[in-house]
């Protein structure tokens, strides 16, 4: 029998960018939304994210390096008793090494930029819009004024930093993120960074009208083209080196498996403990 799949009400930046990169993997992530097990790096970014989150929330002057250090320690506290933690089985030795980099991470991000001189107005901002038969919806990291009144949009970023040729693909996040703020609040963002914390490399770019009619058709374009997946019952694979870090890989026909299998089999193997 023919598997039937509803469409998804909402669709996030990384969402359509799951789709572009591999639509069976759309499929089994983001409609069938099938259990996978935590990624360190994912869980290590998160937790550093938590503490710039809350750095971000002090006054200016009070975002120093060790209320910096004092917040990953919240955020260790905050994380250590969840799946995402658990679910990574460390050993002693590990979990030292883990929260050691989420340290090196945040001594990365304090030699980018002075947080004391940002004049930010809001982090982890929900943002949605209505985009044809979806809403559009994520969260922005950081939001900030410039000395000139205008929005500044930050989005940290603590993997590998891309390519100068891939960059303008990786801002294709922060230009839906300056759609939907626009579509909100009326005000087209004056610019949009990628802080890749790491490797201590900044990008930036100027969104305008034209960056966001490209959003709006892009989106729709993917939307329908998700809609006909959903129609259809056919979420081709596409086969890449990414499929090295999927989780789904044992029910990708690609790899000899079979996707049906998947509803049923993801959660035994990537079982959750209960809440
Ligand atoms: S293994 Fe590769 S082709 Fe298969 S679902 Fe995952 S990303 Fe797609």
């Amino acid at each position: 029998m023919t598997e039937v799949f509803a469409l998804p009400e909402t669709l996030s930046p990384s969402g359509t960018g799951t789709f572009q990169n591999c639509p069976l993997q759309f499929r089994f992530q983001n409609i069938q939304k099938l259990p996978q097990p935590p990624g360190a790096a994912a869980v290590k970014g998160n937790a550093v994210h938590r503490a710039l989150e809350l750095l971000f929330q002090l006054d200016a002057p009070l975002r120093t390096h060790e209320a910096a250090h004092d917040f990953l320690a919240t955020a260790k506290t905050e994380f250590e008793p969840t799946y995402d933690i658990t679910g990574l089985n460390l050993t002693p030795d590990q979990a030292s090494k883990f929260w050691a980099d989420c340290t090196t991470l945040v001594d990365c991000y304090l030699r980018m930029e002075d947080p004391t001189s940002i004049n930010s107005i809001d982090t982890e901002m929900w943002v949605t819009a209505p985009l044809a038969k979806v809403a559009l919806r994520g969260i922005i990291d950081r939001i900030e004024r410039d000395a000139d009144g205008g929005l500044i949009i930050s989005d940290y970023k603590t993997g590998k930093a891309p390519r100068d040729i891939d960059v303008d693909g990786k801002m294709m996040q922060l230009q839906m993120y300056a759609y939907m703020l626009r579509e909100m609040r009326g005000e087209l963002p004056t610019s949009l960074q990628l802080l890749y914390i790491k490797d201590g490399i900044r990008h930036t770019r100027t969104p305008t009208e034209q960056s966001m009619r490209f959003v709006h058709t892009r989106t729709t374009a993917l939307f329908n083209a998700i809609e006909k997946s959903c129609a259809t019952s056919f979420f081709p694979t596409k086969k890449s080196g990414l499929c090295n870090f999927c989780n789904f890989k044992s029910w990708c026909p690609e790899f000899g498996g079979d996707p049906s299998k998947a509803a049923v089999e993801a959660p035994l193997k990537y079982p959750r403990p209960p809440q």
